[in-house]
């Protein structure tokens, strides 16, 4: 009889976690918060070492029909609208890497992913918040709510992938929420029909400032444009849930007036599209949160307990690499699932974690130095905008995380 897992959260994570268990020959059980599976957000990009995944998993044709493929990924200087440098995408990284870059609208990802699982046989089970977990030498339990009734599941082992917020994580670690990173994500999805011709693109841009940046890149096989302004807004003292709160109660028209403050050195290009935005949709507004670089193997297992994505390791969006190193935390936890007896669940779990680990807190902390290149003010900003004028394509490009067995 298969061994049966149990997967806390129904994000891109755990329902990569799902396919990557049901084809190690698990059963799955996952449970959701939500009364629906859905995803909020606009877009995500996902490099070649995340897309090679998802092919090893039968997914490139969906991915294909939902995807953009940007050419190129362009620098720019926020106030001179400066090329600084280019990285070429498209087929140079296909044949440098053997996997597309692609850019994708997060509900698509999503979407896909629940197809897949379900066609695997996972058992989906929404409305279900999970409240606490106990292990036992045999095997977990898990207690939650959904509605009025308070169910108890029983598996072999547990995936915690509940996101940043993770309550499951901080019964396990006793590390407390997440903190805010002083930085505020505002999104916006616009159809590219409806903007001007010249704004128009089907290239990623990153547009660096000071204490600001702005990334651009096209979803939904190029007929839509994501846009995403960060933007520096410390509150000293003031804890994540405050922020999330104060977040919560910004009006649109508030959102877009701090945007404009905050973009006011922005060159004529730039101002055009943040203005189209305005016209065009909502802007969406986040905290960012997260947690400092993972500091050990014991921080993404524990006995029966394995955590994956968001809950384990929280990052800045500075590397677009969050749901991509969920997807690979998915893959090894696959790979260690197969062929493995309840008996070996805390061992091979311990493995999960041994190769997870490390490479999840180099891209954590990369993501953190990327957020100080991209605010730079100053000197250091005169010296990135150089830098990557010389050496740009080199200084954007990561083999170590893009190339295969990095
Ligand atoms: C502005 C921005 C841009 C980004 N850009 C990129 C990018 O370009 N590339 C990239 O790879 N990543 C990107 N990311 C990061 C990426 O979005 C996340 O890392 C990824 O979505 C995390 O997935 P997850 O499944 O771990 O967590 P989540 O997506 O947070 O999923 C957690 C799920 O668990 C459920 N849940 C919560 N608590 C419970 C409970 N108690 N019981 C049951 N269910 C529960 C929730 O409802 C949710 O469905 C970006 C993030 C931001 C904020």
């Amino acid at each position: 009889m298969a061994e049966r897992l149990l997967i806390a959260g129904g994000g891109i994570g755990g329902l990569a976690a799902g396919c990557a268990a049901a084809q190690a020959g698990w059963e799955v059980q996952l449970l959701e918060r939500a009364p629906a599976f859905t995803e909020v957000g606009a877009g995500v990009q996902l490099g070649p070492n995340v897309t090679r995944i998802l092919k090893a998993w039968g997914l490139s044709e969906a991915l294909k029909n939902v995807a953009a493929l940007p050419e190129a990924l362009h620098a720019r200087s926020v106030t001179s609208g400066a090329v600084l440098s280019t990285l070429p995408l498209g087929a140079a990284m296909q044949t440098r890497y053997g996997a597309p870059y692609v850019s994708v609208h997060r509900a698509d990802l999503h979407a896909l992913l629940l197809q897949a699982a379900q066609n695997q046989g996972v058992v989906l089970q929404t409305d279900t918040t999970v409240l606490i977990a106990e292990q036992a030498v045999e095997g977990v339990t898990v207690h939650a709510q959904c509605g009025a009734i308070h169910p108890r599941y029983t598996g072999q082992a547990l995936v915690v992938a509940d996101g940043v917020w993770s309550p499951l994580r901080q019964q396990l670690l006793q590390d407390g929420p997440p903190t805010y990173s002083g930085h505020l994500a505002y999104r916006a999805l616009v159809s590219q029909a409806q903007l001007p011709q010249h704004l128009r693109t089907q290239d990623a841009t990153v547009w660096m400032g000071a204490l600001a940046h702005v990334v651009v890149y096209p979803v939904r096989g190029g007929d839509f444009l994501n846009v995403v302004c960060l933007v520096e807004a410390h509150a000293d003292g003031v804890d994540a849930e405050a922020i999330k709160s104060w977040t919560a109660q910004k009006t649109p028209t508030q959102t877009q007036q701090d945007l404009h403050t905050a973009l006011r050195d922005a060159c004529t290009p730039l101002r055009a599209l943040i203005d189209a935005c305005h016209g065009l949709g909502p802007w969406h507004l986040w905290p960012l949160c997260a947690r400092p670089p993972m500091q050990g193997a014991f921080q993404q297992a524990q006995g029966r307990m394995a955590l994956l994505g968001d809950a384990a390791h929280p990052m800045l969006p500075y590397l677009a690499q969050g749901a991509g190193m969920a997807i690979e935390d998915a893959a090894e936890l696959g790979a260690q699932l197969t062929h493995c007896t309840s008996a070996q669940v805390p061992q091979r779990l311990a493995a999960y974690a041994q190769a997870r680990w490390q490479r999840n807190a180099r891209v954590q902390a990369r993501a953190t130095r990327n957020g100080r290149i991209f605010h730079a003010t100053g000197p250091m900003r005169w010296g990135r905008d150089l830098g990557l004028r010389l050496a740009g394509a080199r200084l954007m490009d990561t083999p170590w995380l893009y190339g295969e067995n990095c």
